[in-house]
């Protein structure tokens, strides 16, 4: 008789090893896991996208100025097409960049139970990527505030586990009230970190 999973010969009769069958009731137990304990949102702010790139505001709409005193004083089906193709140009990119921070803040989670974390991910035409990490496997957990770009403490949270690596780690990014999110995760996690 030999193990149905490793391959391993049996002692006694059966189909699974005991290795085996202990990785297996213990992966079925963590499937089981079901409760949420808390869950790590990324936040959405107009006037926050506006103030992160404030400065590349100001440069885009000099530059437009720019080109439209050129093409108004010197005139020229030339100068007017580079005109308006950059003002637009300019413009798409912006919109792009709001749309990005939009759909990050409504595709990404972390959402954590009693003996796992779960993140999920989700980008523009691809299924959506679930990263499972026991609390077993935890190796470290961080935060990174950006700074007093506003009143809320907007920041990032870094997961290293054993699977992730040490320079990968899982993060969720945007987090509003970062210190605060910080210390329930301390306080409601069986892991110690930091
Ligand atoms: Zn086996």
């Amino acid at each position: 008789m030999k193990c149905r999973i490793c391959g391993a010969k049996l002692a006694k009769k059966g189909d699974l090893c005991t290795k085996c069958y202990n990785e297996l009731q213990e992966e079925m137990k963590f499937n089981e896991d079901k409760k949420v304990l808390f869950t790590l949102k990324p936040m959405y702010s107009l006037k926050r996208c506006f103030k992160r790139i404030a400065w590349y505001l100001v440069i885009a709409i000099a530059s437009i100025m720019y080109s439209i005193n050129i093409a108004v004083t010197e005139g020229g089906f030339g100068n007017i097409l580079v005109s308006i193709i950059g003002s637009i140009g300019l413009l798409l990119l912006f919109v792009c960049y709001f749309a990005y921070r939009k759909y990050y803040a409504t595709n990404n989670k972390m959402v954590f139970y009693e003996t796992r974390v779960k993140k999920i991910t989700k980008y523009p035409l691809m299924e959506k990527t679930v990263k499972n990490i026991k609390y077993d496997d935890i190796e470290d957990i961080v935060y990174y505030s950006a700074g007093s770009i506003d009143k809320k403490k907007v920041g990032q949270i870094i997961i290293y586990a054993r699977k992730t690596g040490y320079f990968g780690g899982v993060r969720i990014s945007e987090i509003e009230d970062i210190e605060g999110k910080f210390e329930k995760l301390r306080s409601i996690l069986p892991v110690e970190f930091e």
